[in-house]
């Protein structure tokens, strides 16, 4: 059974989400650890930038094939072999549209067109790269006998692999499943091709058709961590990878995903996206191993299968452990961040360790700690103002006030007050007034990344920036991230590092 795994395109299609090439390389390198067969690395003709940050991971990450998606058209299939021809196994993932809906608003194209352009793209992509994917988009809503056309035209000009999207998540699962069937009984040359489901949670049922699809044969699932994707988002991994193991009974398949590597591969996409995970998410919820209730409290203390059905360790979810005190050196540091799967630079490490000194005066250090750290050091856009001190006063007499104190663009100390409902908002204001700028909050969140009163607090934030448009018309989301013992520190720097992306996008600054 393979994985396939699309975090770094589909996933990355996720509104408010936007990736640089390095933080495509840091979750190329985890997925690898992971142990999923497949990348789907990026869409190559989309942009310079993304092609070279689907070159990188083509030269530099082992293990799975690295895969470029690319539009049944010379240029793009051309974009797509030029980004990964020299990865250990190279893919190129072709795809059409081929419902009648997509043909006539869309493509504006005939059947007869579409079928004649896939077997030329086809083959074009199959002269390059041995290993080829093709995908007809809006397959579950493509009238099946022109489907199993263009399959047997597919594999006929060199696809090994035909994946099946469910692209707008309108399927059910056993009509799904029955799909799949209809395929493997009605198209020729299938036995020669592997067959892949690719579904979309529009209707909450991406797994379930993704599982239905397997039972009726397929042997590749698409899938991004945490579900992440355009609109609801992709059939979620960690699901995928869990059903598999959990009923392996009833499926009788197995996949090379190392399911402990499962927890910590979903913070880092959640810090690396800024994408918060919700707390009853399936396997990877803050809740997911929870309980509230008395009854299943007793239950799970008795024998813990009484209620849970994974043993939280299989994720990696071991309780959070200890992993350095204030003795640890650098070098203790840094194969700590590696076996967390981070890799980072010299003058990173510099940073990550000076502030772990100075947690570690304060409480034991765990491994969620470290990565708390570690995003909040690395995943800030360029600096533009830096937070150099924030006070507040507030309390239920007095009017919450904040004084901010921030470094500018060309090094000059801005100093601003400003009071608000509260101490978050009061900071807020006063950073306003120093940069100029005054965003709508959209989101706001704050999570303790460990238990206790000296936990350290993790804010999330997403402002809109109405001025700024996106390409679909919408104004443009941005989100940041702080992590500090102070909560109210968090939240500026959250705010500051959102901020700082906002600027960056109106391209005032560096
Ligand atoms: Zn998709």
């Amino acid at each position: 059974m393979l994985i396939f795994d699309t975090t770094l395109r589909d996933g990355e299609q996720t509104p408010g989400v936007s990736l640089t090439g390095e933080e495509k390389l840091q979750l190329a390198r985890q997925l690898a650890r992971l142990g999923v067969d497949v990348i789907e690395a990026g869409f190559p003709a989309a942009s310079r930038g993304d092609l070279e940050a689907v070159r990188r991971i083509a030269l530099e990450v082992e293990g799975p094939r690295i895969c470029a998606l690319a539009r049944a058209r010379e240029e793009d299939i051309r974009a797509a072999w030029e980004a990964v021809r020299y990865a250990e196994k190279p893919r190129i993932h072709v795809f059409i549209a081929t419902s009648r809906i997509h043909l006539e608003h869309k493509l504006r194209m005939t059947r007869e067109e579409v079928l004649a352009r896939t077997r030329e793209m086809v083959a074009l992509a199959s002269s390059l790269c041995q290993d080829v994917e093709f995908s007809p988009e809006d397959a579950s809503r493509t009238e099946p006998g022109f489907l199993y056309e263009i399959l047997e035209a597919a594999i006929e000009a060199g696809a090994s692999t035909v994946n099946i999207p469910d692209t707008v998540g309108y399927a059910l699962p056993e009509e799904f499943a029955s799909l799949i069937r209809g395929i493997r009984k009605n198209v020729p040359g299938i036995e020669r091709a592997t067959i892949s489901v690719h579904c979309h949670d529009d209707l909450g049922l991406a797994v379930a058709n993704s599982l239905a699809g397997v039972a009726a044969g397929a042997r590749q699932v698409e899938c991004t961590v945490n579900g992440l994707g355009e609109r609801a988002g992709n059939a979620a991994l960690e699901e995928i990878v869990m059903a598999l193991l959990v009923r392996r009974d009833l499926l009788g398949l197995s996949c090379g995903v190392k399911t402990e590597n499962i927890a910590r591969t979903s913070r880092m996409v959640s810090t690396i996206t800024g994408v918060p995970v919700p707390p009853n998410k399936a396997i990877v919820g803050a809740n997911a191993f929870a309980h509230e209730s008395g009854v299943h409290q007793d239950g799970v203390l008795k024998e813990r299968r009484t209620y849970e059905i994974i043993d939280p360790k299989t994720i990696g979810l071991a309780e959070s452990k200890l992993v350095l005190g204030k003795l640890s050196g650098r070098h203790a540091l840094k194969e700590r961040l590696q076996g967390l799967g981070w890799r980072l630079s010299e003058e990173e490490l510099g940073r990550v360790f000076a502030r772990f000194k100075e947690l570690a005066e304060k409480k034991e250090v765990t491994e969620a700690d470290l990565e708390a750290i570690v995003a909040d050091e690395l995943y800030r856009p360029p600096e533009i103002y830096h937070l150099e001190q924030v006070q507040v006063v507030c309390g239920d007499r007095g009017i919450p006030t904040a004084t901010v104190r921030l470094r500018g663009p060309s090094g000059e100390e801005l100093v601003d007050a400003d009071h608000g409902t509260g101490p978050v908002d009061a900071v807020y204001r006063a950073i306003n007034r120093i940069v100029g700028e005054s965003p709508k909050l959209i989101e706001f969140s704050i999570k303790a990344i460990t238990g206790g009163l000296d936990a350290i607090g993790e804010v999330t934030i997403t402002v809109e920036a109405p001025e700024l448009a996106g390409p679909n018309g919408r104004p443009r989301h941005f989100s940041g991230q702080g992590a500090s013992t102070d909560i109210v520190v968090a939240s500026a720097k959250a705010y500051l590092n959102a901020l700082n992306k906002l600027l960056a996008a109106k391209g005032g600054n560096p």
